[in-house]
């Protein structure tokens, strides 16, 4: 039996880690909850998955929660702010942490992890782009393993798993695909005056907002570009991005003897998430296969670099150093935000970043 702690509870990611978990009650439990505001769906699920520890960092949250679980019987310590996110992470009997949170806050939550050596799942892609070179340094002074959530990283993991270590020397180039997003075919008048509701409705994934924003800028695929630099170790002119509107491959390794190998599966991040879960054990997750003669059809584009200049902002970014990461991942967090907020334009946000950097 593994104990879980979830970062990011409410969230995305969280929900789909606490589906797996409800489905293997012999193999993992949910030991400790974080979220930040969203305290009706934290009571929820501190009552159905009875959690030892919960962690809600938003302080108006915190009391209206601790007012909902007043009126029942319950054992789950309540942590917050002032308590620290040691607290929580500290504890001996989590064996993993589920990095969920998402953006900039997530980034004490990993480093916390590592100090005290725990198997995190890292879902948080913003951590490894503020901060990528300094987490590989207390990972390697620490017991702690990284193991990556993020659909194409988390391909491209399992596909270089089954790699030896000739073949992995005969790597070509390493693509990371994207669906494109709801503006992929959409001219660029229309996505001047796009809306946050047209640019968070995902054509392939639901997601929360904020990745959901950045799906639809490309900027996603920047973070993942910068977020695969630091996770292996390819040099970063191998890296490409490609477009694959089906969404159905996460990524592809293509190999100097013309072969490739690609990892395929139905959009459901239930499917990388229990592959780092159950790691280095057999996934026993059940999903079902591509269903190939119903789908017919795969097909591939390159991303509007003239609309999207966000392949380009990683490769200036990764050149630029440490610094230009920081910037960048801040500056675009800040600008989804404001968008999402309606003070800015959709476009405005590479505005936004190019003049911050
Ligand atoms: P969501 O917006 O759906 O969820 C974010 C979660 O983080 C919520 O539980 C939220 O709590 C919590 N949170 C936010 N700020 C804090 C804070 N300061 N302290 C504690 N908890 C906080 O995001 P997603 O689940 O979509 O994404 C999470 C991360 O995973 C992102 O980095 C994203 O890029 C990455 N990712 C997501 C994928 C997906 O399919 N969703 C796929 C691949 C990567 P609350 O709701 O209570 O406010």
């Amino acid at each position: 039996m593994k104990n879980i702690a979830i970062l990011g509870s409410t969230g995305s990611i969280g929900l789909n880690s606490l589906s797996i978990i409800k489905n293997y009650p012999s193999h993992f439990r949910a030991y400790a909850l974080v979220s930040n505001k969203n305290y009706r769906l934290l009571f929820q699920q501190i009552i159905e998955f009875r959690p030892k520890f919960v962690y809600i960092h938003n302080p108006k949250s915190l009391n209206k929660l601790n007012k909902l679980l007043n009126t029942i019987e319950h054992n789950t310590k309540i942590l917050s702010y002032n308590d620290g996110i040691d607290s929580i992470i500290s504890k001996k009997n989590i064996d993993i942490v589920i990095a969920g949170i998402v953006g900039s806050a997530g980034l004490r939550w990993v480093i916390s992890s590592i100090k005290y050596n725990k198997k995190i799942l890292l879902a948080n892609k913003e951590t490894l782009v503020m901060a990528g070179p300094f987490i590989n340094m207390l990972l390697k002074k620490s017991k702690a393993k990284l193991l990556p959530v993020d659909s194409e990283h988390n391909s491209i993991f399992q596909l270089t798993n089954k790699l030896n270590s000739q073949q992995i020397k005969n790597i070509n180039d390493v693509l990371l695909t994207g669906s494109g997003g709801p503006f992929r075919k959409k001219s660029l008048s229309y996505i001047k005056l796009a809306t946050p509701t047209q640019a968070v409705n995902h054509p392939i994934w639901k997601m929360g907002a904020k990745i959901s924003v950045d799906s639809a800028t490309l900027m996603n695929k920047c973070l993942e570009l910068i977020e695969a630099h630091n996770i292996f170790n390819f040099p970063f002119e191998k890296y490409k991005v490609l477009i694959q509107p089906e969404g159905v491959i996460h990524g592809i390794v293509n190999m100097k003897d013309g072969s490739s190998f690609a990892h395929m599966y139905n959009a459901d991040m239930k499917i990388p998430i229990s592959n780092v879960l159950f790691y280095p054990n057999y996934n026993s997750y059940m999903s079902s296969n591509i269903n190939f003669s119903k789908l017919k059809q795969i097909n591939f584009e390159e991303p509007r670099h003239n609309i999207f200049p966000s392949i380009k902002l990683a490769h200036e970014v990764l050149k630029q150093g440490m610094s230009a990461q920081i910037a960048l991942n801040a500056s675009n967090e800040i600008a989804v935000a404001s968008f999402l907020d309606k003070k800015i334009k959709f476009l405005d946000i590479f505005k936004f970043i190019q003049s911050s950097l």
